[in-house]
């Protein structure tokens, strides 16, 4: 049996729904390429990135917040390859996957 399932079994059911809640994969914003453009703000369909103040240019920098779904869109969208998709274990997202996604929202496969 897997620790996994010895939390599943053995917690209470208010802690059972937090463990139970799926991993998944979040955007985070390379500084260092974002120029602020403001285009993943748009095309979020959650809304869950603001445009924040920032030394590093005057238009400001995107920032996303803890609800994002991983869904992968500000990554494809953003022209400047300023987001990375960052896996629940900490490693980068493969940008191949980015790709397939991309194909998969426009219907080609
Ligand atoms: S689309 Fe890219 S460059 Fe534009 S604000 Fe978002 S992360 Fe920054
Ligand atoms: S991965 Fe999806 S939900 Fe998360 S910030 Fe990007 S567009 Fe929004």
């Amino acid at each position: 049996m897997s620790s996994d399932e010895i939390i599943m079994t053995a917690e209470p059911s208010h802690l059972r729904s937090v463990a139970a809640k799926p991993k998944r994969a979040a955007a985070r914003i390379i500084t260092e390429l974002c120029t602020g453009c403001g285009i993943c703000v748009k095309t979020c369909p959650i809304n869950c990135i603001t445009i924040v103040e920032s030394e590093l240019n005057f238009t400001g920098i995107a920032k996303v917040d803890e609800n994002c779904t991983g869904c992968n869109i500000c990554a494809i969208d953003c022209p400047w390859t300023g987001v990375e998709m960052i896996n629940p274990d900490g490693s980068r997202k493969d940008e191949v996957e980015y790709e397939r996604q991309l194909k998969k929202l426009r219907g080609y496969h």
